[in-house]
């Protein structure tokens, strides 16, 4: 479904990718992971059209993407849930979950999709009318989430879902992805969290000075003992 071969890419004259390639197949949970600055955020800008590539192609259902404008990549299916959450604090979560199905193709069924979304979120149901800066972060993470999911992708990027999360909300993140799924969306995760991600994910790459070094199934990744060393401190 999503393939980057070889990105080379960073900001001026300051090379942060060094050749990153990775694939995500459809129906895979798939997690891209690394230390802070690793170059994690700069892989998923590369891939939403946010920073340009110098090098190496992004390919998404057989249709190349690189070079695309971040609102073409939305159109052909990728939605990137940014770290931080992003949301519009003075306005009502009704209407920021409004603002997830601004392109073209989610528009008709806009009313259907809200109500598919807020089955999986129940709480933001109730929190629909209120300003979405009163809500607390693990219901704004939700409301981003929810928000993502309006415009009907095939591939949802999560940049950091857990950040800021009490251990029991970073359960309840998780948790959704497989509610995610289901709906026939595929997903891509950026984390530091690596231990809930790689019981979550089909497969993991491990990102290094801009470098994929690793790759493998959640469980083999787990197993590994430099990533037992370098990342979880065993
Ligand atoms: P973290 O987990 O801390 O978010 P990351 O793996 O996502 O880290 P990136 O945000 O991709 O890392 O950053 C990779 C490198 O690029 C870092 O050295 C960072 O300082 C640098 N960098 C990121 N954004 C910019 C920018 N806008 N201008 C210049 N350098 C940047």
């Amino acid at each position: 479904m999503l393939r980057l071969d070889n990105i080379h890419a960073g900001y001026g004259n300051t090379e942060v990718l060094r050749g990153v390639s990775l694939e995500v197949k459809a129906g895979e949970v798939v997690t891209l992971l690394g230390a802070n600055g690793a170059g994690k955020t700069t892989t998923l800008r590369s891939l939403c059209g946010l920073i340009k590539p110098s090098q190496g192609t992004v390919e998404f259902d057989g249709r190349r993407l690189d070079g695309c404008a971040p609102d073409e990549i939305v159109a052909a299916g990728i939605t990137l849930i940014p770290e931080g959450r992003q949301l519009f604090p003075f306005i009502s979560v009704r209407d920021n979950l409004l603002m997830g199905a601004y392109k073209k193709a989610a528009r008709p069924a806009v009313k259907q999709r809200l109500e598919q979304v807020l089955e999986l979120f129940p709480r933001v149901r109730e929190r629909l009318e209120q300003h979405a800066g009163s809500l607390s972060g693990g219901e704004q993470q939700m409301v981003a989430i929810a928000r993502g999911l309006m415009s009907d992708p095939k591939l949802l990027v999560f940049d950091e879902p857990s950040l800021g999360l009490s251990p029991l909300l970073v359960s309840q993140v998780f948790g959704i992805i497989d509610k995610i799924l289901a709906l026939g969306t595929t997903v891509l995760i950026v984390e530091q969290n690596i231990v809930h991600t790689l019981r979550v994910a089909h497969r993991g790459y491990v990102l290094e000075n801009g470098s994929i070094t690793l790759t493998g199934t959640g469980q083999a990744l787990l197993d590994n003992p430099h990533v037992k060393r370098a990342y979880l401190g065993l």
